[in-house]
């Protein structure tokens, strides 16, 4: 009863995990858990949601009509995988779903849905019982996203649960399976942790298709990359100058003048450069099958150093090797100037754009992807041969000491370096270019990546489980166990913003530090701010923020401060060094253009609090976006994301319409359009963003050292030392700041911390204006 496109029935034959169905569905109706593990692109994903439905999983009448629920870390693999999953199938978007925080297209006939792991687990809130499912899949659970195991840990609880119900014969309650699939071997803390699952669940291993990839190491490692949050749409914008089809029109156009000026010369411009030279390497390398191999032997012995001493490594141009390159790549070899079909990925792009990757490119192009480690795993692209691994990630990290949480570009596992490429491997054989040497990579990178739970603050997942009644927090079932001063804290955190109850030092008797010890009871507020799909931090500014009228205002900040900065700072930034690469004076006079253009709308949005808080810099645009009737036009002349601008719209109607289901009388009813905020609603704002910061504060450091600056008045922010409570370090003002070109304030407190040659702070606000 399932139709399939043609070229869909053509191409499933070939998935590794097709062959699997009939272990696979057998394991899952024998079985309350399974495992399965398969390479990344077998076709986990898209083909075990779609075993299930034939099995009448999801169906209305079936032994199993509760929907098919597939859990994806992020938001770009739900939604594709939805739409993927969907076509295949041949079904429509209400049939085949996806839900993120701000989106959704489930609806009452929904079989199956794709969702984030953050969403189901707060559906667990409302429905610890996960009724309307009969069977959950925890996608790339090698990831150990925070979310991914505080979900397996409850679902093993929910599972017994649904069971016990289901034997005693309580009515309409069916038994819930999970199955947990992961792109590596390593599932040991789930397949052999006795704690979460007393039966060890059966692992069901799909064989891999992988052919050979050839691993090159760079010599040496360069540091210079491009490290801020646009990193992507500058390494875009780079290789667009050079080897996009304008540029090499341009070139070639350029050439011939050259080649007609001085005929006979046959020395190439760039062919001495010191770039790539895949023919070369390939001579020099010891090559390394990676079919023959686990992923975890993958290159212990391999030092295919690339004769590459130019940090511009992707700064290839022609020369007889890319003839070769272009061979390989199936390219007419008079087509050595075959255009590059530049097309980036990352989850912050627009959905229609991220779809891009999975089109082929315009007759006589090569696809060249430039993406964020969610083409790792979680998406495959059709027909990638090369991989250039930068041997980097942005990770979401928490400074233990210093009680920091930053984004921090940081090195990955070795684990991580195999699946990327891995990628190059799908369709055919292929290269891998790591920008790194086989030494940092042998002493530097970890076996595997840490778990997340082991590296981030878990406040939040601590009051989540509060609201579930799962209050013995350090019983709790954790694939690997956060430890207990990680715990404690976690509790003390959410007892100072009142989430959890404070048992007082007269009833246990207990003194000094001990005496303000948390009970561990979830209290009203506790319950009111676990509601928010937000930080506790910023739950409880919503909570705290009914006064002068100010909570439509707090609800926009908590949104954009939650969505991330919308404003498109690079723009101001780095315009003036990318236009090095620019050999056209043209686009030279145009990025000046855009540049004031971009300073001029800085002004405008700062003026807000009259330049003293990069949070009200963001109100402000937020609130003329709305005026302006949103659109990509108001996004393109003042420089902000429009995905970021329609994710905090719709953030904010979600906020408001859970302050006005839960507070009575909050006068919260979602109105896009807001008046700014008059001059006491900014000063109670103030106070309000000082209280919820009240742990990230900095203070001018002539203020509380004698350095020997003291005395020295300063002009700018700029290069003036704060100390931060907890940081041992300096921090500055971040350049993109508000602050950056003003007289440094005495007290801010900030949103984000950022490490790269310097530490520093972010989504600043001063707390007493002159
Ligand atoms: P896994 O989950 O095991 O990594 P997937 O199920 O994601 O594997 O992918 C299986 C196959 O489906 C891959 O070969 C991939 O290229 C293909 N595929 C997935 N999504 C798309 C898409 N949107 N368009 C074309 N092919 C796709
Ligand atoms: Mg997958």
């Amino acid at each position: 009863h399932i139709s399939r496109p043609p070229d869909v029935v053509e191409a499933r034959i070939l998935l590794p995990i097709v062959t699997e169905e009939q272990p696979i569905m057998e394991a899952v109706l024998l079985n309350p858990v399974v495992i399965i593990c398969g390479e990344t692109g077998s076709g986990k994903t898209t083909q075990v949601p779609q075993f299930l439905y034939e099995a009448g999983f999801g169906s209305p009448g079936s032994d199993n009509p509760g929907m098919i629920g597939v859990t994806q870390p992020r938001r770009v693999a739900a939604m594709s995988m939805a739409a993927r999953v969907a076509h295949e199938m041949s079904l429509s978007s209400s049939k085949v779903s996806y839900q993120i925080r701000y989106d959704a297209t489930v609806s009452p006939s929904t079989s199956i849905k794709f969702m984030t792991d953050g969403v189901l687990l707060r559906e667990l809130a409302t429905d610890f019982l996960l009724t309307k499912y009969s069977v959950i899949i925890i996608d790339e659970a090698h990831e150990r996203s925070m979310n991914t195991d505080i979900l397996i840990g409850v679902l093993s609880r929910v599972l017994k649960l649904r069971e016990d119900m289901w034997k005693a014969g309580t009515a309409d309650v069916k038994p819930l399976r999970l199955i947990i699939m992961s792109a590596t071997l390593r599932v040991s803390d789930f397949a052999e942790n006795r704690t979460l699952f007393p039966t060890p669940p059966p692992v069901i291993n799909v064989a891999a298709r992988q052919h050979p990839v050839t691993i090159h190491f760079n010599r040496r490692t360069f540091s210079d990359y491009v490290t801020e949050a646009n990193e992507i749409t500058g390494v875009c914008r780079k290789l667009e100058a050079k080897f996009g089809a304008k540029a090499l029109e341009r070139k070639r156009r350029q050439r011939q003048a050259t080649e007609n000026a001085n005929a006979g010369d046959n020395e190439r411009e760039g062919a001495n450069d010191g770039a790539i030279r895949p023919a070369q390497a390939d001579i020099e390398a010891e090559d390394l099958d990676l079919g023959d191999h686990q992923a975890d032997d993958l290159a212990l012995d391999v030092d295919a150093d690339m004769a590459n001493e130019d940090p511009e490594a992707l700064d290839s141009d022609e020369d007889t090797e890319e003839h070769q390159l272009d061979k390989e790549l199936g390219l007419d070899s008079d087509d050595v100037d075959a255009p590059m079909h530049i097309v980036p990925l990352y989850s912050l792009l627009p959905s229609e754009k991220q779809m891009l990757v999975f089109k082929p490119p315009p007759p006589g192009s090569r696809l060249v992807v430039v993406s964020t480690n969610v083409a790792e795993t979680s998406l495959t692209i059709p027909g990638i041969r090369y991989v250039v691994d930068c041997g980097r990630a942005k990770e979401r990290r928490y400074d233990i000491a210093n009680g920091v949480q930053a984004f921090q570009v940081s090195w990955i596992s070795k684990a991580s370096a195999a699946q990327r490429a891995g990628r190059a491997g799908r369709t055919g054989p292929g290269h891998c270019y790591r920008l790194y040497s086989s030494a940092l990579y042998e002493h530097h990178f970890d076996q595997f990546s840490k778990p997340e739970i082991l590296r981030m603050p878990i406040e939040g997942v601590v009051l989540q489980m509060k609201s579930m009644h799962i209050d013995a927090v350090v019983n709790f079932p954790f694939p690997t166990p956060p430890d207990r001063a990680t715990l404690y804290k976690a509790e003390k955190v959410l007892g100072h913003l009142g989430a959890l109850g404070v048992e007082s030092s007269v009833t246990r008797g207990l003194t000094g530090a001990q005496a303000q010890s948390v009970d561990g009871q979830i209290t009203e507020l506790g319950r009111l701010m676990s509601l928010f799909p937000l930080s506790p931090r910023f739950s409880r500014m919503l909570v705290s923020g009914q006064q002068q009228g100010c909570l439509p205002y707090i609800i926009s900040i908590v949104s954009a401060l939650s969505v991330g900065d919308p404003f498109l700072h690079d723009e101001g930034l780095t315009s003036e060094r990318d236009n090095e690469d620019e050999d056209d004076a043209e686009t030279d006079g145009k990025d000046g253009t855009r540049r004031k253009a971009f300073f001029t709308t800085q002004h405008t949005h700062s003026a807000l609090g009259n330049f003293t808080s990069d949070v009200f810099r963001i109100l402000s645009v937020v609130g003329a976006y709305e005026f302006a009737g949103g659109g990509h036009k108001f996004c393109a002349q003042h420089f902000v994301r429009p995905k970021a601008m329609e994710e905090i719209h719709k953030l904010r109607a979600q906020i408001s319409n859970i302050v006005q289901a839960n507070f009575p009388g909050a006068d919260a009813g979602f109105v896009p359009k807001i008046m700014p905020p008059n001059d006491r609603q900014l000063k109670a704002l103030r106070q309000l963003l000082a209280a919820g910061f009240i742990d990230q504060v900095a203070v001018r450091k002539d203020r509380v050292e004698q350095t020997s600056s003291a005395g020295v008045k300063y002009a700018t922010s700029k290069g003036v030392p704060y100390k931060a409570l907890g940081i041992s370090e300096d921090v500055f003002i971040h350049p993109s700041s508000v602050l950056a070109n003003t007289a440094p304030p005495e007290y801010v407190v900030f949103n984000d911390v950022i490490r790269t040659n310097r530490v520093w702070i972010k989504g600043v606000t001063v707390i007493n204006p002159a």
